[in-house]
């Protein structure tokens, strides 16, 4: 007998992007995009001319320090929010969306060394009895979308809330480790599978959850940890399956579900090109569901090795 041991996880990195904003100084006399009035010296921005009153208006402010932003800044998150150089490099960054947080304005920082921006500090899921019923949460939605097919057989053995601490043992051996010191990982799902000779069978699996993430976000979270298990359950060969096609299932099941009860954020943050190989397989079965159906996104996902 041998055992095969497989560990699955969960991450969005974050979107980055560097912008170069630098208005053009006129001296011709032109009209202002914004208030219509006709001076003598104005800003060019992106081919729009604004009078020096309101191009501070149309230009970017940080996030974090509200400075009007006149050179190179960061586009953080998924809502794509400017962040200046200067609160970029001085200040630490927040474990969910790498936003700045900054003591002075709402960011707090974890006992557990993690960070979280003023969005973030507050309404994060600590109970975990909370959590679980979190869980039970996804599973009923899961069900209502697929109509019962994707039930699990198999019991699952503990759902868990975890610090990073936590979560890191929970990852050791699983190739994890890099995504989680950049704190992407906000849950893993614990497959144990069992071969002899034709036979597989997969001890009951534990879901441990990242604590401090928000209700919306750990639904999508026990969702995508729900469809590993699936998965592992379903799947023939499931150890020689590819990260692309593990990954790329799992966050197609949580898209699924999003779209269902109409979570545009979640879906927002699932379409972040920077997600990687999460990215590239969710885009490959959506396309295929496009060809196939639902149907045949399941065959491909439970006989395929890679997509
Ligand atoms: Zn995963
Ligand atoms: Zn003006
Ligand atoms: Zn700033
Ligand atoms: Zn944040």
């Amino acid at each position: 007998m041998s055992l095969l041991r497989r560990r699955v996880g969960f991450s969005y990195l974050p979107l980055l992007f560097l912008l170069l904003f630098s208005p053009a100084l006129c001296n011709e006399a032109f009209r202002c995009s914004l208030c219509r009035q006709v001076v003598e010296r104005g800003y060019n921005v992106n081919g729009k001319f604004y009078c020096p009153e309101h191009v501070e208006s149309i230009l970017p402010k940080c996030f974090n320090c509200e400075t009007v932003i006149q050179g190179d800044y960061v586009a953080v998150s998924a809502l794509k929010q400017p962040v200046c150089l200067n609160c970029r490099e001085a200040l630490p960054q927040c474990f969910l969306c790498s936003l700045p947080s900054d003591g002075h304005r709402g960011g707090t920082a974890l006992a557990d060394g993690r960070y979280a921006c003023r969005l973030h500090s507050r309404g994060g899921v600590t109970d975990p009895e909370k959590a679980r019923q979190i869980f039970q949460r996804a599973r009923r939605e899961l069900n209502q979308t697929f109509a019962g097919v994707l039930d699990i057989k198999t019991p699952i053995k503990a759902v868990t809330l975890v610090d990073v601490n936590g979560l890191k043992k929970a990852a050791k051996h699983s190739g994890h480790s890099a995504s989680l010191s950049g704190g992407k990982v906000l849950g893993i799902a614990t497959v144990v599978l069992f071969t002899q000779g034709q036979k597989t069978w997969m001890d009951p699996s534990t879901v441990h959850l990242l604590d401090h993430v928000p209700e919306t976000r750990l639904l999508t979270v026990c969702t995508h940890e729900y469809a590993h298990v699936w998965h592992a359950e379903n799947h023939q060969s499931y150890s020689q399956t590819q990260p692309i096609l593990r990954e790329g299932f799992a966050e197609w099941v949580a898209y699924k579900v999003a779209q269902r009860f109409g979570r545009l954020d979640q879906i927002q943050l699932m379409e972040n090109p920077n997600s990687g190989i999460y990215y590239q397989g969710l885009q490959k079965l959506l396309a295929l569901e496009r060809q196939q159906g639902i149907s045949g996104v399941l065959k491909v996902a439970t006989t395929a090795i890679s997509i």
